[in-house]
């Protein structure tokens, strides 16, 4: 069980590097829009954990980082 020890470690360090930030998301779709609560990690990449907007689009947004 000495893995899961060391796994769980690794995954506390990444969240005290990420940076939270607020996020806006629309859909290309539909128009709708979200604000939304996300990490910005070390690479750029924002992770918010949105799924999918109303009208079942899943990967066609407008994203935009919030101050
Ligand atoms: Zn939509």
């Amino acid at each position: 069980m000495q893995s899961d020890t060391l796994v769980a470690e690794g995954v506390q360090h990444d969240m005290l590097v990420h940076q939270r930030i607020k996020v806006h998301i629309r859909c290309r779709h539909c128009g709708e829009t979200f604000i939304l609560r996300g990490v910005r990690d070390s690479k750029g990449h924002i992770e918010t954990g949105f799924k999918r907007c109303l009208c079942d689009n899943d990967r066609d947004f407008d994203i935009e980082p919030l101050s």
